[in-house]
Order: structure tokens, then sequence, then C-alpha cells
């Protein structure tokens, strides 16, 4: 059965899932954004971890517990900071997406929720890093057949509606 794949409109720390990416910064400290909210709802519990783990390069994810959130765990990955785009920036936004993917598997996880990476503070344009992420989970999904379910958690019904026209779009 191939992955179901939906665009919500949600807090992501709100979701019961296997795990919750986070979009975190290169020192896994914690942050403002989605990360500041994961964290306080995950407990300092979670910050303790983090302390343990050497912080995590651009592009690249590791794995914590998901502590107080109903999430079982939250994958944290670091997205790029967007300049002109013609710094590397989709090549390590799809990193971001396919490193948590493969993370994810490796775990023996199935249900994993994403928030839009790099396009809050790190200024990635929403229109462009929603085609780049779909095309890097859809690409990595055809490699990860234990998957179940990817869920783009939306911060903003605008952005939901995007979501869910290129995944009709992707998966025509
Ligand atoms: P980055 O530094 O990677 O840009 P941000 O946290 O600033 O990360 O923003 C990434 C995306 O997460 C933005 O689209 C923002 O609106 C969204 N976001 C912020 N808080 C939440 C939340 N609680 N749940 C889901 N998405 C969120």
């Amino acid at each position: 059965m191939p992955a179901t794949l939906r665009a919500i409109c949600a807090d992501i720390t709100t979701l019961s899932v296997d795990a919750i990416v986070n979009a975190a910064n290169n020192t896994l400290l914690g942050g403002g954004g989605v990360d500041g909210a994961i964290h306080r709802a995950a407990g300092p519990e979670l910050l303790a971890y983090c302390h343990t783990l050497n912080g995590c390069a651009t592009g690249e994810a590791k794995i914590t517990p998901g502590f107080r959130l109903p999430a079982r765990h939250v994958i944290h990955t670091v997205g790029p900071v967007w300049r002109d785009g013609k710094h590397g920036e989709p090549a390590l936004l799809a990193a971001c997406y396919r490193h948590a993917l493969k993370l994810a598997a490796q775990s023996g996880l199935e249900t994993i929720a994403f928030p839009c990476i790099s396009t809050g503070v790190y200024g990635y344009p929403p229109d462009l890093a929603a085609p780049c992420a779909l095309r890097a989970v859809r690409e990595e999904l055809a490699r990860l057949p234990s998957i179940r379910e990817v869920i783009f958690c939306c911060f903003s019904e605008e952005e939901r509606t995007r979501y869910e026209s290129l995944c009709e779009i992707f998966l025509a």
C-alpha cells in the first residue's frame, strides 16, 4: 500500500503521530517558531536530551523521544536559511525531508508530520518550498515502503491549500 499524504492546518504539537518533525537550528537547543512550540509542549526533558546530541548539520536529522508531547518522537532537522536560491537551498531543504523520513523508517516509525521547514524565520519562499518538499517526500517514500502516512502540518489555511493542490498534482 502506498503511503497516504495529506495536508492539514494545525499546531504540530497537538498531533498523535509516531514522529513530528522539528524545524530546529544547528545547536538543537531551542529557538522560536515551531521549535519553541515543540520545546514548550515537550517539557524541559527535551532540551536536556538535546544537550547530549552535539547539534545537527543543515540538511541532516536527529531523533529524540517526544516526552510530554502526544507524538512518540521528535525528528529534529535543520533547514537552510534562504539567501537567493543559488546557495544550495533547494538541495538542503530536500535533504531535510529525505533524512527525516529515512530516520523515521530506520526507527520503525510509520506515521510522521512535517511543518513547512525553513519558511518562517529562515525566509524560504513558501511557494518554492512546497514543491521542493513534495518532490523530496515522494521520491524518498518510493524507497521506504514501511512509512504509512505523511502529514504536511501547515500553519495557515493558505499554506494548507497550496499543499493540498500540490498533493493532487504530484499523486496524479
Ligand atoms: P524556520 O526557522 O525553519 O523558518 P520557523 O519555526 O520560523 O522555522 O517556521 C517554520 C514554519 O513553521 C512556518 O511556516 C511557521 O508558520 C510554522 N509554525 C510555527 N509554529 C508552528 C506550530 N506550532 N505548528 C506547525 N507549524 C508551525
